[in-house]
């Protein structure tokens, strides 16, 4: 008998339990006792969830109060010196300050996060020294199995891999982590192995995605050897090596080899998977894991077509060794689309959350054992629904096809090279040597938050609301004004979410009501659906960004989201290429750009912080990628004249391997970030050389911490050591919304202060 599985489920619970529990406990506001009661039951909740929807066997430990790949370093002792000499198990508040960094007496920035494979969650990234020793450290695996097993849960516990582990894992340099560490990891996750087992685990699963990027042989070779020895450690428990987000390619034969019961992987992302079963065969002994539900994307599982896929893997895999599963863990995706009331029904039908998969999964096992007749009705119900969504009418806009078709040259390069516009742009804005500016939005404080859900439920009106936003723009303003500032933004304060924003006034987007999705820590979005045609009908931001402007006569900047990023930060149809959706998004955000550069707007920054995310994770695949996706932003920003700016932003990736990208976007000025990587970009720009203006960030934002002014000079000096004075802006890491503005106001004013100290310092040497 197939049984049924998923790699992992979101926790943060389906009315976002604990995202608040966690943002109270942080402010003071609840204790460790109330915040473990809210996970306690957030985790019974996601189980027994997938129970009744008919799931054997059951993820646990995939819960965590910020991120699993810190829960890995927590667990094997990873906890950096700076955090202090932590008790063991290590604190929850040792935890957090790992995760948000620390401020006070002993103040320490928090591990550096980036991006999670090429999805759009953050991992914090473990930070291991040459001489790293580990050992167990948290019982937190043991006593999630215990709450399960009391709870009659058939668990199945989630570790992340040790492989994967120590790819993800940097030293305190920046540098890789070097694979040697592997042996003094491994007896610590042999014994959690053992204990886990001991306790009663039947399965345990080690997450491995990182074999699904081009691996190197001594990589693979680590592998053989991590697994030879964690599987002396099972006793009786079975191990499952899951892989996600992609093909395992080289890693298959060294995957099919190991001493483990199991191999995850994803059928859904492309073909290639199936094709090395095909290929090499699946070894007897073990069982797949068959990832035919995508976890990745919201539409529903053409299921005739997934029976098809698992008949195909059935030559090769038994029934009685085949699991039915999800592509990836299912915390990519929202909780349930039956609470979205307020979506369109036909296209609700065409849609499958969390809760969907499961049922989806349920049922393909019950086809796979019991015959398709088993599911007749449902097999029948999801072909009218897939032929309805093939036909519909909603998803083809003739109009936007025709302009993406007959795209000119023109359309895709800015009027003059970059040299000219600089001189144009300069005439037109004067300003100092390296210009200050912020990143956009400004905190979005409580009150923000709270005008805005009164205005959603009605409380408020249009007029009232509108008039609360421009004050909130006046001030930030008039603050950023008489703090020197030379750059000035609007705060973005009409803005919940910077895809959202745009995708609701857009054609061919749709939007959920609880449709959340974990981004990093607590923080939540909730990403678009791009089910059809896209077009603006009408402008968008240029209201705000003219009033902005009356208020000022320093530049404000018209602040876009690029087509790169909105495309990868939705949930895209995947009914036609991603690179055609996302010629249609830039020619709506062209449109924009162009009214807000009549309206006299003369700075325009276009967003692309996710552009490096949407990166394929094979090489082989990357170019194609990058090339369709600056054209893309050109598409959008060469609507702007010379003499008008065009910033574009980007944080929270690695750098290095797009910066001829970053090169052909041919903004005129890139602020991007720096600060909580340490500096590790000015070394790629200082090695590539980069001759437009940019912004490296001067300090980290996603932590509450007040960079000093001296701090803030220092980094502007290990700036100026790698770029030339006359192309340097100084700027944050990213956006503020997410801090206070007790932490905003002293931080912008010691960034002022440093960015004049370093002014004057130029002026004296030159
Ligand atoms: N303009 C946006 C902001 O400041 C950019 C956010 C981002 O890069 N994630 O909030
Ligand atoms: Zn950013």
């Amino acid at each position: 008998m197939a049984i049924s599985s998923i790699p992992g489920y979101p926790c943060m619970g389906p009315r976002r339990e604990l995202k608040w529990a966690l943002e109270k406990y942080w402010s003071g506001a609840r204790t460790a006792e109330d915040l473990a009661a809210t996970a306690r039951a957030v985790r019974a909740e996601g189980w027994r969830t997938q129970r009744d929807a008919g799931i054997d066997l059951i993820p646990v430990n995939d819960f965590s109060f910020y991120d699993p790949t810190l829960d890995a370093a927590v667990l094997v002792g990873a906890v950096p010196g700076r955090y202090g000499s932590a008790p063991e198990p290590a604190s929850l508040d040792t935890y957090f300050a790992m995760a948000r960094g620390r401020d006070g007496e002993q103040p320490a920035p928090a591990l550096e996060m980036t991006k999670w494979f090429d999805t759009n969650y953050h991992y914090l990234v473990p930070e291991l020294t040459a001489d790293q020793q580990f050992r167990l450290a948290s019982d937190k695996p043991f006593a999630e199995l215990a709450e399960a097993t009391a709870a009659g849960i058939p668990a199945k516990p989630v570790l992340l891999g040790p492989l994967t582990f120590l790819l993800l894992a940097k030293q305190p340099d920046g540098e890789r982590a070097p694979l040697a560490l592997l042996d003094r990891l491994l007896p610590v996750y042999a014994a959690v192995i053992q204990r886990l087992a001991d306790a009663g685990a039947a399965w345990i699963q080690l997450d491995e995605p990182a074999l699904v990027l081009d691996r190197t042989p001594d990589e693979l070779a680590a592998l053989g050897r991590a697994y030879a020895l964690l599987a002396e450690a099972k006793g009786s428990a079975k191990l499952l090596v899951q892989t996600a987000y992609g093909h395992v390619g080289e890693a298959y034969p060294m995957l099919a080899a190991l001493p483990v019961d199991g191999i995850g992987l994803d059928l859904t992302r492309s073909p290639e998977n199936l094709a090395l079963l095909e290929r090499h065969g699946f070894p007897a002994d073990k069982w797949l894991a068959a990832g035919v539900v995508d976890g990745r994307n919201i539409w529903g599982n053409d299921l005739a077509a997934s029976l098809d896929l698992l008949d195909r893997v059935g030559e090769y895999v038994s029934t009685e060794r085949l699991m039915v599963s999800a592509s990836c863990s299912l915390r990519h995706v929202p909780y349930d689309v039956r609470r979205e009331a307020a979506l369109d029904p036909e296209l609700a039908g065409w849609l499958a959350f969390a809760e969907q998969k499961l049922s989806e999964i349920a049922l393909l096992t019950r086809a796979v054992n019991d015959g398709r007749g088993a599911i007749a009705e449902e097999l029948a119900a999801n072909a009218a629904t897939l032929a309805g969504m093939r036909d519909s009418p909603r998803r083809r806009d003739s109009a936007v096809r025709a302009r993406t078709a007959n795209l000119t040259q023109r359309e895709q390069q800015r009027e003059s090279a970059a040299p000219e516009r600089a001189a144009a742009q300069a005439q037109r804005i004067p300003l100092p040597p390296l210009p200050t500016t912020t990143i956009g939005s400004f905190p979005q404080t409580p009150q923000l938050r709270a005008e805005r859900k009164r205005f959603e439920q009605g409380e408020i009106d249009a007029t009232a609301y509108d008039a609360f936003l421009r004050e909130q723009i006046r001030e930030v303003v008039r603050w950023q004004e008489a703090a020197g500032l030379d750059v000035l933004v609007h705060g973005e304060p009409e803005r919940n979410d910077m895809v959202q924003y745009f995708g609701e006034q857009l054609a061919g987007f749709a939007f959920t009501q609880h449709g959340w999705v974990q981004s990093y820590g607590s923080r939540m979005v909730r990403p678009p659906i791009i089910y059809g045609d896209v077009s603006r009908p009408a402008p968008m931001t240029v209201a705000w960004a003219v009033f902005a402007q009356s208020l000022s006569d320093r530049p404000v900047k018209g602040m876009l989201t690029g087509p790169v990023t909105i495309l990868n930060w939705s949930f895209v149809r995947d009914d036609q290429p991603r690179a055609e959706t996302c010629r249609q998004i830039a020619l709506a955000i062209r449109d924009e750009v162009t009214d807000l550069d009549m309206a006299g707007i003369a700075v325009i920054q276009i967003d692309e912080p996710a552009l490096r995310e949407g990166l394929p994770l094979r090489h082989a695949e990357q170019d194609a990628y990058l090339e369709w996706a600056t054209a893309c932003f050109r598409i959008a920003a060469s609507a702007a004249r010379d003499e008008t700016q065009i910033h574009t932003h980007m944080c929270y990736s690695e750098f290095g391997e797009v910066i001829d990208a970053i090169a052909a976007l041919d903004a005129d000025v890139i602020s991007i970030e720096n600060a909580r990587s340490n500096n590790e970009l000015l070394r790629v720009f200082r090695r590539e050389g980069y001759d437009k203006g940019i912004g490296p960030g001067v300090y980290d934002i996603h932590s509450p911490r007040v960079p000093s002014e001296d701090e803030l000079l220092e980094r502007l000096h290990a700036t100026l050591e790698a770029l030339q004075p006359g192309q340097v802006w100084v700027n944050p890491d990213c956006g503020l919304k997410t801090r206070r503005w007790e932490e905003v106001r002293p931080a912008l004013t010691n960034m002022v202060a440093a960015a004049r100290r370093a002014r004057t310092e130029l002026a004296a040497k030159s």
